[in-house]
């Protein structure tokens, strides 16, 4: 899948490599002792996007991302890829 950052209005590439395509994983985000601090919603859970190429595991909270599936984005709209296969030239 893709990761489209609404405040930025890009998808986002991996901080790492540069890749383009990343897995969706559920992440919590426990931490104890935040009730009291008013800080509930750092209890939630977070949203991980796992590069497919190097594993390095970017963690989103709240509403500002969105996936879209390879097929519904159209190529230029990406950023480039340092990494990608090029065609022979
Ligand atoms: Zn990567």
């Amino acid at each position: 899948m893709h990761l489209y950052i609404l405040p930025s209005q890009t998808f986002l590439s991996c901080q790492i490599c540069g890749g383009l395509r990343f897995g969706r994983r559920e992440v919590k985000m426990t931490t104890t002792g935040m009730t009291f601090f008013d800080l509930d919603w750092m209890n939630k859970s977070a949203e991980g996007a796992i590069c497919v190429r190097c594993g390095f595991v970017h963690t989103f909270m709240g509403n500002a991302h969105q996936w879209v599936a390879p097929d519904q984005v159209d190529p230029a709209d990406l950023p480039d890829d340092p990494l990608a296969e090029r065609p022979a030239q």
